[in-house]
C-alpha cells in the first residue's frame, strides 16, 4: 500500500480497562492498520495482540447491517424467523411495546442493561433515558459482574469512587502484589510496566497470589496459590503480623484512620427459597457498622495467626511471611493490584476492605509506588459504567438514587421538574434475569453486551426470561450473539471509531476519538440509538399527570427535547475538525450532541472533586487524568501538594468521607456459598485468556486471535486427570448442580491449577461455561462469584 495516501488518527484500544492509545490509519473509507501509539504514557508504543489486531475487529463477514425482528408471515412472532425490517419499523414496534408495558405495569416493567464498553456519553444518555426519560431505575451495566464490589470497597473505605494511585506508580514501587490478578494475560500492557521495573532494578519483589498457577506466575518472586476463599484469611493475617511487629504507622493511623467493626450484611442474592439462602440466612449475624479502637481491631485480626493462615489457605508460612513482609517493612513502596479475583467473590467488597486495611495501617497509599491499585475489566468500566451512574443505585458523581438530596441536584442539571427521577432502587444485573424470567419485567434493551454468555447461570435464569411469551428483548450489538439470537429484535450497532466517542481507564484518564470511518450498512451507534428512540415518546405519555400539572412548561414534549436537545441546540455547533472527520449523530440532529452531553455530565463532578477538562481538550491530549483542575490533572489524590481538593497542612485528607478519615474495617473470614463436596468434588474457576476479549465476539473474527486461541478447554492438574482415566484432549462434561458443558482437557498449557480446581475460559460461545456457574452475588455489591462453585468432571 502506499503509505502516504494512509490518514492516521488516535484512538483508545476498546479492549480492556488499560487505555493503551493506538494510531489508526485508514484509507478510502475503512481501518487498515493499528499501532501503538509512541505519545502516550500509558502504553508508549506498545499493544498487546489483542491492540495489534484492532483494524479487523470490525470486519468480521457476518457484521449485522440491518435491523432484524422476529417475523412469520410478515408479523412480529415471538417464534418466527429474524427478518430485515427498517429503523422504523423496528421503533414502531419498540414504542408500540414500552408503551403498553409503561402503561400496565408503570415504570417498574422495563429495564436496560448496557456495559462499560458503551462510550461516555452513550452510558450517560442511556441512564438518562431510563431514569428521567422512563423514571425507571431498573438499568445497570455488565459492571455489576466485573467492578461493583471494588465500587463498595471504595465507598465504604473513602467515601469515594476509583484509585487514588495512577500508572506512575509501577516505575516507583519496591514491591508488587498480585492478589488474583492475572496481569501478564489480562492487562498485558501494564504488566511490561512491571516486568520492565522488576528486570532493571534487582531489589524489586513480585508476589503473585491466586488459586491456580498462571503466566504472571512467571515472573513471580513469591508464588502463593491458595485456596478458593481464604485470601480474606491472608489478608486479615498480613494486618495483624503488621501490628504484631510493631509495624503501624502510628502517626498516620492516628490523623487519618477510624476503625469500625464490619457490617455483616447476610446472603448470597439467590432466590429466597434456594437452600444456600436459608442456610445464609440461618448462619448470619444481622448489625450494622459501629466504630471500635484501634486496640479492639488488633484484638479482632490477633486470631489470624500465621498457623492459621498456613493451615487454611494452603500457603506455606514461609511464603506468607514474605509477603507480610512486604507490607511491614517501611522501606518498601508496595503497589497491590487486583481485579476478579477479588470483586468476583461473595465477600468481594470485604475483600477490597481488608487489603485498604493493610495499606491504611502502614500508611503505604497515594504517594509514588504506595498504591492499593483496582484494575478494571472494560474499556471504560470506570468513565462510563461507573462515573455517569449507570447502575441501578446510582447517579452521576458517586450519587445514589434512594437521596432525595442528590436526586434534586441531578434534576436541576438535567433541567428537570423536581421529582422526575424515582427514588427507588432498580434491579440489579443478576435480578433482571430473575425478574424476566418471573414477568416482572417485559420490556428489556441490552446494548453493548452479551450477557447471555457472560451471566452466570444463565441458561436457568436468564435465557426463560429472553423466551417468556409476555417478553419483548431488543439487543443492539455488531455481530449476532448467543444474546442477541434469544432476543425479538436485534438492532445493528456502530463500534469503535465508526462513531466519535470517549473512554474512561482504569486510572481515572478519560480518552477521546473521532469517527473515522462509517459503519457498514444501516448500523448505528448506541448513543443515535437512544436518542432517535427518544423521539417516539412524549413527556405526557411516560410522566405522571400530576408532575406535568405542576410543570405544564414540559407537557406534549418528546423525551428527545427534554433530555438531549433542551437548551443545546444552539449552543454546540458541531467544530470544524469534528464535522471534517464527520459525526453521524450530529449531522442527524443538528448540533454537537457528545459535547452537549459532555458537558452537561460534566457539571456535577466540577468543583466536587471530579473535574473533568472542556470537551474540545481531550481531543488535542492522549487523555487526562480527573481532577483537572485549573488545566492540571491529578496523579495521587487525598495527598497534599499532588490532589489540589486536599486541605493545605492536613498532608492526607480521605476527602470523600465527612471527617476526612479513611476507615479501616474489621472484617472476618466467610466461607463460600459453595464448596466442593462428594458429588461435586472439584473447584471450578472461570476467567479469560489473552487473545480474546470476554466473550469473544469481536476477537474471534479476527483469523489470527481465533486460530491462536479456538477453543475453551478445561485445564486441570495432570494428577486429577489421570486419576480420571483421563488423557490431554479427552472429551468431558465439567457438569455443575445447575447445568452441563462438554470440552476437552488441558493437562499442561498457560494454566497450571492445583489438585482439585479446574479453570475454564468463558470466551468460547459454543462451550457456555456460564450455563454451570453459581449466580450467588456479594451481599453488599450484588456481585457474582465466577470463581469459585462446584462441578464434577465426566469422560463423555
Ligand atoms: Fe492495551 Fe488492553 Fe488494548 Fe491490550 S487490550 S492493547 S493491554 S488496552
Amino acid at each position: 500500500a502506499d503509505v502516504t495516501e494512509l490518514k492516521w488518527s488516535k484512538a483508545p484500544c476498546r479492549f480492556c480497562g488499560t487505555g493503551c492509545s493506538i494510531m489508526v490509519a485508514t484509507k478510502a473509507g475503512r481501518v487498515v492498520a493499528t499501532h501503538g501509539d509512541t505519545q502516550a504514557e500509558v502504553n508508549r508504543g506498545l499493544n498487546c495482540v489483542k491492540g495489534y489486531f484492532l483494524s479487523k475487529i470490525m470486519y468480521g463477514a457476518d457484521r449485522l447491517t440491518q435491523p432484524l425482528l422476529r417475523k412469520t408471515n410478515g408479523v412480529y412472532d415471538k417464534e418466527g424467523e429474524f427478518t430485515r425490517v427498517s429503523w422504523d419499523e423496528a421503533f414502531d414496534i419498540m414504542a408500540e411495546k414500552w408503551k403498553k408495558t409503561l402503561a400496565e405495569k408503570g415504570p417498574e416493567g422495563i429495564g436496560m442493561f448496557g456495559s462499560g464498553q458503551w462510550t461516555v456519553w452513550e452510558g450517560y444518555a442511556a441512564s438518562k433515558l431510563m431514569k428521567a426519560g422512563f423514571r425507571s431505575n431498573n438499568i445497570d451495566p455488565n459492571a455489576r459482574h466485573c467492578m461493583a464490589s471494588a465500587v463498595g470497597g471504595f465507598m465504604r473505605t473513602f467515601g469515594i469512587d476509583e484509585p487514588m494511585g495512577c500508572y506512575d506508580d509501577f516505575e516507583n514501587a519496591d514491591a508488587f502484589v498480585l492478589w488474583g490478578s492475572n496481569m501478564a494475560e489480562m492487562h498485558p500492557i501494564l504488566w511490561t510496566r512491571i516486568s520492565d521495573r522488576r528486570f532493571s532494578y534487582p531489589h524489586v519483589k513480585v508476589a503473585v497470589l491466586s488459586t491456580f498457577t498462571h503466566r504472571s506466575f512467571d515472573l513471580a518472586d513469591i508464588p502463593a496459590v491458595f485456596t478458593p476463599q481464604t485470601d480474606l484469611v491472608i489478608l486479615n493475617y498480613i494486618a495483624n503480623y503488621i501490628i504484631q511487629n510493631d509495624a503501624v504507622h502510628k502517626d498516620f493511623v492516628a490523623k487519618h484512620v477510624n476503625f469500625r467493626r464490619g457490617n455483616q450484611d447476610i446472603g448470597y442474592g439467590l432466590r429466597p427459597e434456594h437452600p444456600l439462602e436459608q442456610a445464609a440466612e440461618n448462619n448470619g449475624k444481622a448489625g450494622g457498622s459501629e466504630p471500635m479502637s484501634f486496640e479492639e481491631f488488633a484484638e479482632f485480626v490477633s486470631e489470624y495467626t500465621l498457623e492459621k493462615a498456613e493451615e487454611m489457605s494452603g500457603v506455606p508460612a514461609v511464603t506468607l511471611e514474605k509477603i507480610a513482609r512486604l507490607y511491614a517493612d517501611p522501606d518498601t513502596k508496595v503497589m497491590s493490584l487486583w481485579t476478579m479475583g477479588f470483586n468476583q467473590h461473595t465477600r468481594g467488597v470485604w475483600a477490597n476492605n481488608l487489603l485498604y486495611n493493610i495499606h491504611l495501617l502502614t500508611g503505604k497509599i497515594s504517594t509514588p509506588g504506595n498504591s492499593p491499585f483496582s484494575l478494571t475489566g472494560q474499556p471504560s468500566a470506570c468513565g462510563t459504567a461507573r462515573e455517569v451512574g449507570t447502575f441501578s443505585h446510582r447517579l452521576p458523581a458517586d450519587m445514589v438514587v434512594n437521596n432525595p438530596e442528590h436526586r434534586a441536584i441531578a434534576e436541576k442539571i438535567w433541567k428537570l421538574p423536581a421529582g422526575t427521577v424515582p427514588g427507588w432502587v432498580g434491579s440489579h444485573a443478576v435480578k433482571q434475569n430473575r425478574d424476566l424470567k418471573d414477568g416482572k419485567i417485559n420490556c428489556y434493551w441490552v446494548q453493548v453486551n452479551n450477557n447471555m454468555q457472560a451471566g452466570p447461570n444463565m441458561m436457568e435464569e436468564g435465557l426463560p426470561g429472553y423466551r417468556n411469551p409476555d417478553n419483548f428483548i431488543v439487543v443492539s450489538d455488531a455481530y449476532p450473539t448467543v444474546t442477541a439470537e434469544a432476543a425479538d429484535l436485534i438492532l445493528p450497532a456502530a463500534m469503535w471509531v465508526e462513531k466519535e466517542g470517549a473512554y474512561g481507564n482504569a486510572e481515572r484518564r478519560t480518552q477521546f476519538w473521532h469517527q473515522l470511518v462509517n459503519a457498514p450498512g444501516e448500523a448505528m451507534s448506541d448513543l443515535w440509538q437512544l436518542a432517535e428512540f427518544s423521539k417516539r415518546f412524549t413527556t405526557d405519555e411516560v410522566w405522571p399527570a400530576a408532575l406535568l400539572d405542576t410543570n405544564p412548561e414540559y407537557k406534549g414534549r418528546t423525551l428527545f427535547e427534554v433530555l438531549y436537545a433542551n437548551g443545546k441546540v444552539d449552543q454546540y455547533e458541531l467544530t470544524e475538525k469534528a464535522r471534517e472527520y464527520g459525526n453521524h449523530e450530529s449531522e442527524d440532529f443538528g448540533f454537537y450532541i457528545q459535547k452537549g452531553l459532555f458537558e452537561e455530565y460534566a457539571e456535577f463532578g466540577r468543583d466536587h472533586g471530579h473535574d473533568l477538562a472542556p470537551f474540545d481538550r481531550y481531543h488535542e491530549e492522549r487523555g487526562l487524568r480527573w481532577p483537572v483542575v485549573n488545566g492540571q490533572e491529578t496523579r495521587w489524590r487525598f495527598k497534599e501538594g499532588s490532589d489540589p481538593y486536599v486541605t493545605p497542612g492536613s498532608d492526607y485528607e480521605f476527602y470523600g468521607k465527612p471527617d476526612g478519615k479513611a476507615v479501616i474495617f474489621a472484617l472476618p473470614y466467610e466461607p463460600p456459598a459453595e464448596s466442593p463436596d462428594d458429588e461435586y468434588p472439584m473447584w471450578l474457576a472461570t476467567g479469560r485468556v489473552l487473545e480474546h476479549w470476554h466473550s469473544g465476539s469481536m476477537t474471534q473474527r479476527v483469523p489470527e486471535l481465533y486460530q491462536a486461541v479456538p477453543d475453551a478447554l478445561c485445564y486441570m492438574h495432570p494428577d486429577d486427570a489421570k486419576a480420571q482415566g483421563f488423557r490431554r484432549g479427552t472429551e468431558v462434561r465439567i457438569i455443575s448442580r445447575r447445568g452441563e458443558i462438554r470440552t476437552r482437557v488441558e493437562t499442561r498449557g498457560r494454566n497450571k491449577p492445583p489438585k482439585g480446581l479446574v479453570f475454564v475460559p468463558w470466551f468460547d460461545a459454543r462451550r457456555l461455561i456460564n450455563k454451570v456457574t453459581l449466580d450467588a452475588t456479594d451481599p453488599i455489591s450484588k456481585q457474582t462469584d465466577f470463581k469459585k462453585c462446584a462441578v464434577r468432571i465426566e469422560a463423555v
